[in-house]
């Protein structure tokens, strides 16, 4: 049995928190805070909010006797990804990161890809009016608020606080199917997607129907992150628990 915190916010996270609990272990399951109503997984103990950076981490991992630290956030969210391997290296302890395989275009696909949000903004500014898709999240849309000649239908789990000046949100919680999308995008004559490249199998839909719908896509890839132990999916997750 090991006592491992699992960083979470994400369905990978979530599963990998309620498999490392029914196999015995004792987890601690962590959130940043930032939903109002997250979903959590069966078993582990829950606990919302940011640690206080590095040294804060470092702390409540030696007050609560970690053995183990999974980092199963959002690829996105790199900063908790950072301030993980740095704790760990600190504290010496085993730290595995979850990191799915990213999104690659295939056949029939019209995609673009973006190593930054900023680059993205430009891209769009010099566009004439474009139907958009905006699957970011909320925390970067004010960057989209100058896009005037543009419609944004805003995806997000819950509301942000400020939308582009043009726009209608759309509060719903994935994963989507693809006909679902198809739906979604020959309805509101979308003819672009802007969303995240975070790989994994449950946002693959939007993406499939934009191929089918002859969509255009442009993602935005993740940040680059410090070298760690990688799982690719969440079973290697548990897997590597097992097995310290
Ligand atoms: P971030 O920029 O990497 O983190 C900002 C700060 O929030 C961290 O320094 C940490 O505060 C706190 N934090 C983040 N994740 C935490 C966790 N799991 N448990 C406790 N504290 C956490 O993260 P973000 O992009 O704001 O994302 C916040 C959370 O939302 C993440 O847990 C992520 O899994 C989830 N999420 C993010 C995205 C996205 O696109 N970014 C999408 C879906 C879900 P301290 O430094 O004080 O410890």
């Amino acid at each position: 049995m090991k006592r491992v915190l699992v960083l979470g916010g994400t369905r990978d996270a979530r599963l990998i928190a309620s498999d490392l609990a029914e196999r015995g272990h004792h987890v601690h399951y962590s959130l940043a805070g930032g939903t109002q109503d997250p979903k959590l997984p069966k078993g582990p103990t829950a606990r919302r909010g940011g640690f206080g950076g590095v040294d804060g981490l470092v702390g409540w991992c030696l007050v609560q006797d970690i053995q183990a630290i999974i980092d199963a956030t959002h690829p996105f969210a790199a900063r908790m990804s950072r301030n993980a391997v740095k704790a760990a290296m600190m504290m010496n302890l085993p730290c595995l990161r979850l990191q799915r395989a990213t999104w690659h275009p295939g056949a029939g696909d019209n995609w673009t890809l973006y190593a930054r949000l900023d680059d993205m903004v430009l891209s769009l500014a010099d566009m004439p009016a474009r139907r958009v898709l905006l699957a970011i999240g909320r925390q970067d849309l004010f960057r989209f608020a100058p896009l005037k000649q543009h419609f944004f239908i805003v995806r997000s789990v819950e509301a942000a606080p400020s939308y582009p000046p043009q726009s209608r949100a759309i509060l719903a919680r994935g994963p989507f199917s693809e006909a679902d999308e198809r739906a979604l995008l020959e309805n509101e004559a979308l003819d672009l997607i802007i969303a995240k490249n975070a790989g994994g199998p449950t946002g693959q839909s939007k993406l499939a129907a934009a191929r089918t719908l002859g969509r255009e896509v442009w993602l935005l890839e993740p940040p680059t992150l410090p070298p760690a132990s990688l799982a690719e999916d969440p079973s290697e997750a548990v897997a590597w628990v097992d097995q310290l």
